[in-house]
């Protein structure tokens, strides 16, 4: 079993690696050839999560599980509060192959996923991208958007503003114009991605302007919310994978009040094997709810696995 611990990662999966591997992960969903497993996730008390997020992709050859969650006391001990390690078996045997380190993978895995949608999703001609949040995962968000369209310019908002600078730093290295702006003026952008741990919506219909795609990265638990139910019922939603969009996603809302059918949820990966033609009209606005799925993790954790086994890096335990 190969260990390849966190500090490898930045110089093993580039985020154009990660767009590929999760382009993959959900064309192999959408073909049947990969499903992710139901999600674990239980609360440890004092704001700490943990779970597992777990699948099997037989075209790929991939079995695994990531295990991790939130840990909110970690900031004051110099750590991101997120923290996972990803952990591959031989589907064949179910023989222990790698443990990887999930931090950097999980941030660059869930830009592509928003990137993707991005990409397929939101129109050609996109000048302005606003993000709502500021927090780890939002640079990373900012950066993967940035390979899929020419921006001209970021807006962003962000309920704890003092966030912000670091986000405007990412978009200064990018060569962007970036302005902190109230939600109101989210109606400039033509691309939303919403990534924050809110527990209600931020962003309301009167923020969007017809036509915007909205990549809502921030609700991957039951109880977040990010958008108004209103807004999704009035979108034409996509989503990593149904089940979980439902239940931990930000669909989860709009089912719930029963202004959003289950039936007419589509996954992103049905437009990738061009089963949906995704957006149909100028004017639709679009929306991804993008709520992590294991298989990501799994295709991302694979890719640093094969690049460390090729350079002879890593730690092989033997096993
Ligand atoms: P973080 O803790 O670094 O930042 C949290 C962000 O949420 C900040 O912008 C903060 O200002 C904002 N926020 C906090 N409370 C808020 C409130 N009440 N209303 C509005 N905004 C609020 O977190 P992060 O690592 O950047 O992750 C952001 C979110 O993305 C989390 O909910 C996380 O669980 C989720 N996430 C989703 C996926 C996925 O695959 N969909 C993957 C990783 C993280």
């Amino acid at each position: 079993m190969l260990i390849v611990p966190e500090a490898l990662i930045a110089s093993l999966v580039s985020p154009e690696d990660a767009f590929r591997a999760v382009e993959a992960c959900f064309a192999a969903m959408a073909r049947g050839e990969a499903y992710n497993f139901p999600v674990v996730r239980e609360a440890l008390g004092e704001g700490r999560q943990y779970g597992f997020k777990s699948g099997l992709d037989r075209a790929a050859g991939q079995l695994g599980v990531k295990a991790g969650g939130y840990f909110p006391g970690n900031a004051a001990k110099g750590l991101i509060n997120h923290q996972s390690s990803v952990f591959l078996f031989d589907p064949d045997t179910g023989r222990p192959v790698a443990m990887v380190g999930g931090n950097l993978l999980t941030a660059l895995r869930t830009a592509a996923a928003s990137a993707i949608a991005i990409d397929r999703l939101a129109r050609p001609e996109a000048q302005v991208l606003g993000i709502v949040g500021a927090g780890h995962q939002a640079g990373f968000q900012l950066r993967a958007a940035a390979r899929v369209r020419r921006f001209e310019r970021v807006i962003a908002w962000n309920l704890h503003p003092e966030m912000l600078p670091k986000l405007g730093a990412v978009a200064a290295e990018l060569g962007l114009p970036f302005e902190p702006v109230d939600l109101v003026r989210m109606r400039e952008a033509e691309v939303i991605v919403t990534i924050t741990s809110s527990p209600a919506a931020s962003l309301l219909v009167r923020h969007v302007s017809p036509g915007t795609h909205l990549s809502c990265m921030g609700t991957d638990t039951k109880g977040k919310q990010e958008v108004e139910p209103t807004l999704v019922a009035g979108a034409s939603v996509f989503t990593d994978e149904v089940a979980q969009s439902i239940t931990i996603g930000e669909a989860q809302h709009a089912v719930a009040a029963g202004v959003l059918d289950a039936s007419a949820i589509v996954p992103l990966g049905d437009v990738l094997i061009g089963k949906h033609p995704g957006r149909q009209s100028e004017g639709e606005i679009t929306l991804f709810d993008g709520t992590g799925v294991g298989l990501q993790d799994l295709a991302v954790a694979a890719v640093a696995v094969q690049r460390a086994t090729e350079r002879g890096l890593g730690i092989d335990v033997g096993v």
